[in-house]
C-alpha cells in the first residue's frame, strides 16, 4: 500500500486525507490529493497557544507547526509537536491576528507507528460572538462559547499499519471556509494501550483565499541532515558534529569548536594514559534541544551540546564546556568497574574534578574561571566538585606532585581509586592536603583564622 486516501464531506467542507506508510514516507511530504506543507502561509505569520493539555517535554514547541521545517525521518520528537505522553490530547488556538478568508487547513505529522495518525476536531471564530470565550478548556465544548465546528478529522487507518506520514487538507468546494481570525484544534490520543498517543504535529498550514496563489507559497524544508566529520591533527581520531538541529550554530562549531577539539582531544589522550588504556578513536558531537537544565554531557564516545545554553554562551564557557566533556570521553571509568569483581568506586568529586582541571588550569588558564575568592572560600574544601575541587587539584599538583592528575586517572580508570593514594602520592593524607590548600587561601585573601570546627572534618 503507497497510500490510503479519503474523503469526508460536513455539509459543503471536505476533509481529505492521505498516509504514506513509513516505507512510502520521504521528508518532503508529498501526497497525490493532499498539498504538500507550505511555508510562509497564514499560521506561519500567526501565534498557537497551548489551552488546554500538557507539552511533552520532549517535544520541539509550538514553534514547529509552523515554523515551514519538517522532520528529516520517522521519529524526531524535536521536530514535532505533541502533548504529553499518557495523557489524551489536549487544544491549541491559533490566532490568525485578523478576520481572513480561509481557503484550506492542512495539518502534517510523521511518526514509526501510533503517533502517526491525526484524530482532532477543528473550530473556527471570528471573535465576535457575545459568548465567545477565547480558549475554552476540555470541559467546555466549543460550540457553545463561539465557535463553529469545521471539521472532524480521524485519519486512524481501520487495520493494517497506522506508522507513517499523514497528510490532512480542510477546503470547501467553493474555495473558502468562511471568514475567522481564530482556529482552535482539540485534539485527542490516537490510543491509549500505551502513553504514546498523541501525535507527532509536523506541520500545520493556513492558507489565505486571498493570498498569493498556492504554488507561489513556498515548500516547507526538512530538517536536513547537518553532520561535518573531521579528523585530529595526528589524524588518529575521528569526529563527527551533528548540527542538524541547530543550523546557526554551524558556522561558530566549525571556526571555534572544532579546532580546539582537533588540538586537545589527543593532548587529553596524551595526558591521561594507562597501561593497556585505548582511548574512543571515534567521537560524536551532538547538538541537541532536549536536555532540560544540563549545559553538556558525555557518555561513551558521544558529547551532547544543549542547544539553548550554547546559544547563550557562545562568547563565554561554551568551548571550554566542550573540553571537560572530552575529558570524561578520555577518563572511560565505568570500564573496569565491569570487569573487576574488587572495583572501588571513584567518587563523583574527583571524576568531575580532573575535567574541570584539564579545562580551567590546562586549556584556559588566561579565563581564571576556578578561583578561590573571599566569595567562594567558605565553599573551598577538597571535595567542593568541579572547579572547586579543580583549585585544590591544581595546588596539590603545584605543590606535591606534577604527575597527580595522571596517576589519579590511571588509578580511577583501573577502579583502584581509594584514600590511602593521596599520601601514598604526597606523603599527606587527603584531609591534610584540603586543610593545608584551604589556609593557604585564607592567607592569601587576608581572611580571619579559622576555628579548629571550621577546618576540620569532611561531614
Ligand atoms: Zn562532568
Amino acid at each position: 500500500m503507497i497510500a490510503l486516501s479519503a474523503v469526508v464531506s460536513l455539509g459543503d467542507i471536505q476533509v481529505a486525507f492521505e498516509h504514506n506508510d513509513s516505507a512510502h514516507a520521504g521528508p518532503a511530504f508529498r501526497f497525490r490529493n493532499v498539498p504538500p506543507p507550505m511555508r510562509g502561509d497564514a499560521a506561519a505569520r500567526a501565534n498557537f497557544t497551548l489551552v488546554d493539555g500538557v507539552m511533552d517535554r520532549n517535544s520541539g514547541g509550538l514553534e514547529r507547526l509552523n515554523d515551514g521545517r519538517l522532520p528529516a525521518e520517522e521519529d524526531q520528537p524535536a521536530e514535532n509537536f505533541f502533548f504529553n505522553a499518557g495523557t489524551d490530547g489536549g487544544r491549541l488556538q491559533l490566532d490568525l491576528g485578523s478576520v481572513i478568508e480561509i481557503k484550506r487547513v492542512s495539518s502534517y505529522s510523521w511518526h514509526s507507528s501510533d503517533r502517526g495518525p491525526q484524530v482532532y476536531r477543528l473550530y473556527a471564530s471570528d471573535g465576535t460572538d457575545e459568548k465567545f470565550e477565547g480558549r475554552p478548556k476540555g470541559g467546555n465544548d466549543p460550540a457553545q462559547c463561539g465557535w463553529r465546528l469545521i471539521a472532524s478529522v480521524d485519519t486512524r487507518p481501520a487495520s493494517g499499519e497506522r506508522g507513517g506520514q499523514y497528510g490532512v487538507n480542510i477546503s470547501n468546494a467553493d474555495g473558502s471556509l468562511g471568514r475567522y481570525r481564530y482556529l482552535l484544534f482539540a485534539c485527542s490520543q490516537t490510543e491509549s494501550d500505551d502513553p504514546f498517543g498523541n501525535t507527532f504535529y509536523s506541520e500545520i498550514d493556513v492558507v489565505d483565499a486571498n493570498a498569493p496563489p498556492t504554488d507561489e507559497l513556498l515548500a516547507a524544508q526538512p530538517a536536513e541532515p547537518i553532520q561535518k566529520t573531521f579528523t585530529a591533527a595526528d589524524g588518529k581520531y575521528q569526529f563527527t558534529m551533528d548540527l542538524t538541529l541547530a543550523p546557526d550554530l554551524a558556522e561558530w562549531a566549525e571556526q571555534e569548536l572544532q579546532p580546539v577539539v582537533q588540538e586537545w582531544y589527543p593532548k587529553i589522550v596524551a595526558m591521561l594514559p594507562s597501561e593497556g588504556f585505548e582511548a574512543p578513536a571515534r567521537v560524536t558531537i551532538v547538538f541537541r534541544d532536549n536536555m532540560g537544565g544540563t549545559p553538556a554531557s558525555a557518555g561513551g564516545s558521544r558529547i551532547n551540546c544543549n542547544i539553548g545554553w550554547f546559544r547563550r554562551n557562545l562568547k563565554g564557557e561554551a568551548v571550554g564546556s566542550v573540553v571537560h566533556e572530552m575529558v570524561h570521553i578520555v577518563q572511560q571509568y565505568g570500564r573496569a568497574r565491569r570487569n573487576n569483581p574488587n572495583a572501588t568506586r571513584t567518587p563523583g568529586w574527583v571524576t568531575e574534578g580532573i575535567p574541570d582541571y584539564i579545562r580551567w588550569f590546562l586549556y584556559e588558564p588566561q579565563s581564571k574561571g576556578a578561583e578561590i575568592t573571599a566569595r567562594n572560600f567558605a565553599r573551598a574544601r577538597y571535595d567542593g566538585n568541579y572547579r572547586i575541587t579543580a583549585n585544590f587539584l591544581n595546588w596539590v599538583i603545584e605543590k606535591y606532585d606534577q604527575e597527580l592528575h595522571v596517576k589519579l586517572n590511571a588509578a580511577a580508570r583501573e577502579s583502584r581509586y581509594e584514600e590511602g593514594l593521596w599520601k601514598q602520592y604526597t606523603g599527606k593524607t587527603l584531609q591534610e592536603l584540603g586543610d593545608e590548600w584551604r589556609e593557604a587561601h585564607r592567607v592569601r585573601l587576608g581572611l580571619p583564622p579559622e576555628s579548629n570546627e571550621a577546618t576540620s572534618g569532611t561531614n
